[in-house]
């Protein structure tokens, strides 16, 4: 899976990929979804499974830098100054949180109601 076209904004990533599919990632959920040793033992020590970060400090976390690396991935560099993460597109795609990605037969939906 790869994107089409990415969009960068201050505090969403916008990805269109080859299938047609959209997807929109806020920084602040890509940066707790960082997929760096670090990031993934604190994660793994939590008790909810997610990192704590300064989100509101002094303004909401964005991204400092950008770059592509090779043809398989992207690296941020976010406002917090964490920088670690390689962001491989198919991970980016698998976070795509939209209703239609998270409509897979794991979390089946309007189920009629049985008794
Ligand atoms: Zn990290
Ligand atoms: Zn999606």
């Amino acid at each position: 899976m790869n994107p089409k076209q990415i969009t960068r904004e201050n505090y969403l990533l916008k990805i269109e990929w080859t299938d047609g599919h959209q997807s929109e990632l806020t920084v602040s959920y890509l940066r707790r979804k960082c997929p760096c040793a670090q990031c993934k033992q604190q994660r793994a020590q939590s008790k909810d499974g997610t990192i704590e970060i300064d989100e509101h400090l002094p303004e909401p976390i964005h991204f400092k830098s950008y770059q592509r690396v090779g043809h398989y991935a992207l690296q941020f560099e976010f406002s917090d100054g964490h920088k670690d993460g390689i962001f491989t597109f198919e991970y980016l795609r698998k976070l795509c949180i939209c209703p239609q990605c998270h409509s897979e037969p794991s979390r089946v939906k309007n189920l009629p109601f049985h008794h």
